[in-house]
């Protein structure tokens, strides 16, 4: 058979594909955390741009702890709010807007005229006639009509009701914001304390974005993985260097969605998920995935579908915003993304291997995928899992690349490459240490993945590895091994 019509079937265990849930009110029901983790989150995200310190630094602690007590491991991801804009808050919490009065942005409240607040002078500054604003996922619209000394005034094209803090979007803005806010410098620090294992970074515009975030990072011994969130047309253009110095890409459609014109962002979504795969880095899909179930316990066609379709381009991840956070039925989303993950994959065509491998390490791996493949067609000695000895992470990831159909094993020293890998597709971290020198037997290591029943007697598996354990980027081996009883 034709190794590309072939598809990648496996009928046991978690999907490949990686559930991220955001945290939020509903999550602080006793227990739900638990039932989250055992329904299938691998990562918990932080939106930082709610709540205070003291509140992600107590449910980080509450995510580690039951984490720990129930043996499966998960990571932390905290998003920060970067270049990205919220408005100010209203006395009232909100206010009712008309299509078609007047408005004024200012940073102060402007005495007989309804405001909308905003905190920085160098943006309320650099605002134009003409120039587009949206509030609140584009809900709300204006145009900018007069730039005044103290404020501006602007034209409501579509009203609604706006509620304090809410996000907002000027697609053709020209003023350049700082990275980062004082808060995110904060929230850095809960980062460092926590050693929390991604900070995800909004608004991404340059690869000088990630090089600024990471040295903050350095300055704090930070080590976490850095996910670049694509938001807006400049991200986009600047792709391939954002992508090259990133460790991992979202995919921001809920801010995407309005930066650019809303029909273009499944061919952004898809070319994202692509080349990021590509450069063997994590990808996640994100946003309003499974909206409706905000408030119903059954998502629409269209986005089962949506779910769906990101998986059968390979994700790596598929995240859940406010369905988690705060909407009434989080756990029931967490079952259906695990439900449409687990049919899928295994319906998905199986990807090519890589013909050119520049390195050794690749070669090796191209060749432990390629042999995988051709024992697909004999049943009597077909493989369950790749188990991959590996210390910085970076030999999973290059098989993770080529997304084959069974679990990657990967077992490591260290807890924080272990958790770092819990984002990326078909990744089953562990950790595990062998003696040092050269290595013999990897009797004990299936004793301890038999006992988490992760293989079982009789499997067999391909195992990639180095002659020494720890030797970093030294892969140079493949063996068929045989879980022994
Ligand atoms: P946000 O980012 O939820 O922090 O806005 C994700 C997105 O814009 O899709
Ligand atoms: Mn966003």
């Amino acid at each position: 058979m034709n190794i590309q019509m072939m598809y990648n079937t496996r009928m046991i265990g978690r999907p490949l594909t990686k559930i991220i849930a955001t945290i939020g009110p509903t999550c602080d029901i006793t227990g739900q955390i638990e039932k989250l983790i055992l329904a299938g989150v691998s990562v918990f995200r932080f939106n930082l741009k709610h709540n205070t310190q003291e509140w992600h630094n107590e449910r980080i602690n509450r995510i580690r702890e039951v984490s720990e007590r129930i043996n499966q491991p998960v990571a932390v991801l905290l998003d920060l709010q970067g270049p990205e804009i919220r408005i100010g808050s209203f006395v009232e919490g909100e206010i009712k807007i008309h299509t078609g009065e007047e408005i004024a942005f200012a940073l102060n409240r402007q005495p007989g005229e309804r405001t909308i607040v905003l905190d920085n002078l160098k943006l309320l500054r650099s605002l134009r006639p003409g120039q587009r604003v949206l509030i609140d996922d584009g809900f709300l619209q204006f145009e900018i009509t007069h730039c005044k000394k103290d404020h501006v005034d602007a034209r409501v094209v579509k009203g609604g009701i706006v509620s304090s803090h809410k996000g907002m979007n000027i697609p053709e803005l020209s003023v350049e914001l700082p990275v980062l806010v004082e808060k995110d410098l904060e929230h850095l620090d809960l980062a460092a304390r926590n050693e929390v294992d991604f900070v995800a970074l909004s608004f991404v515009r340059r690869a000088k974005d990630i090089e600024l975030l990471r040295n903050e990072m350095q300055r704090r011994k930070l080590t976490a993985g850095i996910i670049a969130k694509i938001e807006n047309q400049q991200a986009l253009d600047n792709f391939v260097e954002i992508l090259e110095i990133a460790d991992g890409i979202m995919i921001a459609r809920g801010d995407l969605g309005i930066e650019v014109e809303i029909f273009k962002l499944p061919f952004f979504q898809k070319e994202i998920i692509r080349k990021t795969r590509e450069a063997g880095k994590p990808v996640i899909t994100a946003t309003q995935m499974l909206q409706s179930m905000v408030v119903q316990p059954i998502p629409t066609r269209a986005e089962v579908s949506d779910v769906a379709n990101a998986i059968f381009d390979y994700t790596d991840a598929i995240m859940l915003s406010a369905e988690t956070a705060h909407g009434e039925y989080p756990l029931e989303s967490v079952q259906m993304m695990y439900a449409v993950a687990q049919f899928i994959e295994n319906k998905r065509v199986a990807l090519p291997a890589n013909e050119d491998s520049p390195s050794m390490v690749e070669a090796v791996v191209v060749s432990a995928y390629k042999l995988y493949q051709t024992l697909l067609h004999q049943p009597m000695s077909s493989i369950e899992a790749f188990v991959v000895l590996t210390t910085s992470g970076k030999t999973a990831r290059l098989l993770a690349r080529l997304r084959p159909g069974i679990p990657i094993i990967a077992v490591t020293p260290s807890r924080s490459v272990r958790d770092q890998l819990l984002i990326s597709h078909g990744i089953i971290p562990r950790i595990f240490s062998f003696p040092e020198g050269a290595i013999h037997s990897f009797r004990a290591l299936f004793q301890s993945l038999t006992k988490q029943h992760l293989v079982k007697p009789g499997d067999n598996v391909i195992v990639l590895h180095g002659k020494g354990w720890k030797d970093t980027g030294k892969t140079n081996a493949l063996s068929i091994e045989t879980v022994n009883a």
